[in-house]
């Protein structure tokens, strides 16, 4: 059995790529859902049911659009600030890793960027917490999980500016109350479907005030005015995204899988401090559920352990290559059976070690 602990794109249960994959072939009297009509009756019906399952998985009040865009997460950093920062305003921005550097270095083109606080000097291994929203920031951006480094920000700032919020790595992994952003983005490939497809979840009241024309694709509106088919969507993200979050609904959704990835995270967290041989890389308040993060501590044993774990069919393990060490990430497709199998294993390497 293989046991992948890789960081993406796209890590789904095992079902979910049945399904789609099924579908290919035949979604409808013999018809692939990749040649269907984006609009026949029955995508409108995969869209409807993707747009709802959205909503309802993270009880999105009125009052917010749901919308599916594509570009990844990287076209909103660009996106953001061209629909929400009016010209020669400054926006404000927590910098915790390479995904908020991005966001950031977006701004310069539509307006200022305050940057509020930073880790980076410490290579982003904690979450700042002591900084001060300046409140004529026209929105304070912040990444709630940091995929490269495994930091997670679970409590939000209290601040008055409106809030946006980069959840491409969390989304789904836990609750949230909506109401408490203006806007949330994410690149779907972690928890929601298919890579390159993108959501958005906008409160209404914010959008047309930045006072500068946007082309139509680069428009939130055009999204909301057009129930996300302004264009072709892409039908077969948006299909897989819909079955995924079914799958999440039927295993009783946020608030269940929520609690298997706090037993996933707490669990591999305590074996990480527990053995001597690995140490984890963040301040232990940050870390992230989503994305573990060790090192040995004896660098010369990295390599041996990394051969252990490919041997014993752990896939994805590597730290990312700017970071180094070892990432175990963890979505919600993942079980919690991988887990234990990978506490097992750091323990026999331990025992190895020891004879
Ligand atoms: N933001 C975060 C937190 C990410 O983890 C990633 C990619 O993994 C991105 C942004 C970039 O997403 P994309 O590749 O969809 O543009």
């Amino acid at each position: 059995m293989r046991h992948n602990f890789g960081a993406g794109p796209c890590i789904l249960p095992q079902e979910v790529f049945k399904q789609a994959s099924r579908a290919v072939l035949d979604f409808k009297d013999g018809l692939s859902i990749l040649e269907i009509s984006h609009r026949s009756p029955e995508f409108e019906e995969v869209m409807a049911e993707a747009n709802k399952l959205v909503k309802e998985l993270l009880n999105v009040p009125s009052g917010y659009s749901v919308l599916f865009l594509q570009g990844g997460a990287s076209l909103q950093f660009a996106m953001v600030p061209m629909n929400l920062l009016p010209e020669g305003k400054t926006a404000a921005y927590l910098e915790t890793g390479v995904w908020a550097n991005k966001a950031i270095k977006e701004v310069k083109n539509f307006g200022k960027a305050n940057v509020v606080a930073t880790s980076k000097e410490a290579n982003f291994t904690f979450i700042p917490k002591d900084y001060e929203i300046p409140e004529d920031s026209a929105y304070f951006h912040y990444t709630s999980n940091n995929t490269i480094y495994g930091t997670e920000l679970f409590t939000l700032p209290v601040t008055k500016v409106p809030v946006v919020c980069d959840m491409s790595s969390d989304i789904m992994s836990r609750e949230i109350d909506v109401s408490k952003y203006d806007l949330i983005y994410a690149g779907a490939q972690k928890n929601i479907g298919p890579a390159g497809l993108t959501i958005v979840i906008v409160k209404d009241d914010i959008l047309g005030k930045s006072g500068r024309a946007i082309p139509s694709m680069l428009d939130y509106a055009s999204y909301k005015d057009n129930d996300s088919m302004y264009n072709t969507p892409p039908v077969f993200s948006i299909y897989v995204a819909m079955l995924n979050l079914n799958w999440l609904k039927s295993k009783g959704g946020i608030a269940e899988i929520e609690k298997e990835n706090k037993a996933k995270a707490d669990a591999l967290y305590k074996e990480i401090d527990r053995n001597p041989l690995f140490k984890g890389t963040c301040a232990v308040e940050d870390r992230s559920r989503m994305n573990v993060c060790f090192v040995m501590e004896k660098p010369e044993l990295e390599k041996s352990f990394a051969k252990f774990a490919d041997d014993n069919g752990f896939e994805g393990l590597k730290g990312h290559r700017s970071v180094g060490g070892f990432r175990a990430s963890m979505y919600n497709a993942l079980p919690i059976t991988s887990v234990h199998a990978l506490i097992d294993l750091m323990q026999t390497f331990e025992e190895n070690q020891n004879k």
